[in-house]
């Protein structure tokens, strides 16, 4: 079987022909990016009254929206501890909670009439890479922060057969209440929300310049400029030249997939019995799920330091997955893909305004339940709209001396990681 160097979702998706509506002189509202964050926020400003216009350098999905995991989980990556000590626990409380509601924001959508992005709240497996890890995993999970606790079970090695088909973890927790969707189909709806209310999506439209002009802006695109109001840059992991000071705040890191050949449903449901995602302990994280049909397994990870072609980082992916399922040492792949995720340095997501253009990014590998939510939030702020504030309002966006947005530290990182990982650390 050939690999299509293609994500699994879009194969699967129906095309559309790339939207090209005549460019407009002038608008109220102009987003850069037509990922979860850029739709989210037009779909606000445009209820608001704004006229807005979404200018995509791709198509649609061409970013990560339309090539991640679809793993959804409650999701702020510092710990509460952690925040605790840099802002205090009530910030820290704040912070940590506007996970749970992008959780909520996700979850509410899916179960909205009319609605069908494949979500389904299985809970997601989280393996001990050591027994070491093991510990400390089970004692956070006995320790959490009053207020915000999720609700989560404590499995030993001994146990863990009733999610795995595996030994190849030291136990691990089951987290109850994530979930999973279909990425693409989760974009196309909020795609339709958007233009239903009254959005205009411009594809193969590359922004190059967004100057000041006046009161407002002047965006200097592939296809002419157009004048408005109000920017909101939305380029996240594919944040480019266009915006210097964003991109020496956002760091892009190559995740890679790969869809393994349908096996069938049974043969899926004995490797994973609960269906749940999964995803483990190791500093350089793998994680995987069943397909939303139940035949195929959907693995992904940090595969390459630096390669850009997903079809080199297939044997490295598969053999990460025969080493936790060795009985599927024959399994071909069908599909391989990368995107571009944006880590932060104090590895918090950040919305707000520089010089007077809008920002949003930075979910750190956690974008499915929060550019959805945070793209909400910071259309809303555009607008002037209260119910737009969050508690990561104001926090500085912090850049590291040297930093242009060429990453030349990761591959020392990502080389140490892996060491520890291997030495079990
Ligand atoms: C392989 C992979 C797996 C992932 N798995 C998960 C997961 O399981 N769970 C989870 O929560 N998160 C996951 N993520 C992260 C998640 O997908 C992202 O955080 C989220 O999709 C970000 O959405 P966004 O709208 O901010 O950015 P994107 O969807 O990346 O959209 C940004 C858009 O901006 C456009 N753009 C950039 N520059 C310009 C320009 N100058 N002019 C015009 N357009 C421009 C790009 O073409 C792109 O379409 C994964 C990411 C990857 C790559």
């Amino acid at each position: 079987m050939s690999v299509q160097a293609l994500p699994y979702w879009q194969d699967t998706a129906a095309t559309a022909p790339l939207s090209r509506p005549p460019l407009p002189a002038r608008v109220d509202v102009v987003i850069v990016g037509a990922g979860y964050t850029g739709l989210s926020a037009a779909r606000e400003t445009a209820l608001a009254g704004a006229s807005t216009l979404v200018l995509e350098g791709g198509k649609l999905g061409t970013g990560c929206s339309g090539r991640n995991g679809g793993q959804v989980a409650h999701s702020i990556k510092p710990s509460f501890a952690a925040l605790s000590a840099r802002y205090g626990q009530r910030r820290a409380h704040a912070i940590v909670a506007e996970g749970f509601h992008a959780m909520a924001h996700l979850r509410t959508l899916a179960t909205a009439p009319g609605i069908d992005f494949d979500w389904q709240q299985r809970g997601c497996f989280f393996g001990a890479h050591t027994p070491r890890h093991f510990a400390s995993m089970a004692r956070e999970a006995e320790n959490q922060p009053p207020g915000l606790e999720q609700r989560i079970s404590v499995l030993t090695r001994a146990d863990q057969r009733s999610e795995i088909d595996s030994d190849y973890y030291h136990g691990g927790l089951v987290y109850h209440d994530d979930a999973c969707v279909d990425p693409i189909r989760l974009l196309s709806v909020l795609a339709r929300r958007a233009r239903e209310a009254g959005v205009v999506v411009h594809e193969g439209c590359l922004v190059y310049a967004i100057r000041r002009d006046g009161a407002g802006f002047s965006v200097a695109t592939a296809q002419g400029t157009v004048s408005a109001r109000k920017v909101l840059v939305a380029t996240n992991g594919y944040s480019g030249a266009l915006s210097p000071w964003l991109r020496r705040r956002v760091i892009p890191i190559g995740s890679y997939q790969i869809a393994t050949e349908p096996l069938g449903s049974e043969r899926v449901r004995a490797l994973i019995p609960r269906g749940r995602n999964i995803v483990d302990s190791r500093r350089v994280v793998v994680y995987y799920r069943p397909s939303p049909d139940g035949s195929r397994i959907i693995f992904g990870g940090r595969a390459a330091l630096r390669e850009k072609d997903p079809l080199t980082s297939v044997p490295r992916l598969r053999a990460m997955l025969t080493e936790v399922f060795p009985q599927l040492h024959a399994v071909a792949i069908s599909h391989a893909w990368v995107g571009w995720v944006a880590y932060t340095f104090d590895k918090l997501p950040h919305l707000g305004e520089h010089d007077g253009i809008h920002y949003c990014m930075g979910y750190c590998g956690q974008g499915v339940p929060l550019a959805p939510y945070f793209g909400q939030r910071i259309g809303q702020q555009m607008m002037g709209i209260a119910a737009g504030r969050t508690a990561l309002d104001g926090l500085p966006f912090p850049s590291r001396p040297y930093y242009l947005g060429t990453p030349w530290f990761l591959a020392p990182s990502v080389w140490a990681y892996r060491t520890m990982d291997a030495l079990g650390v």
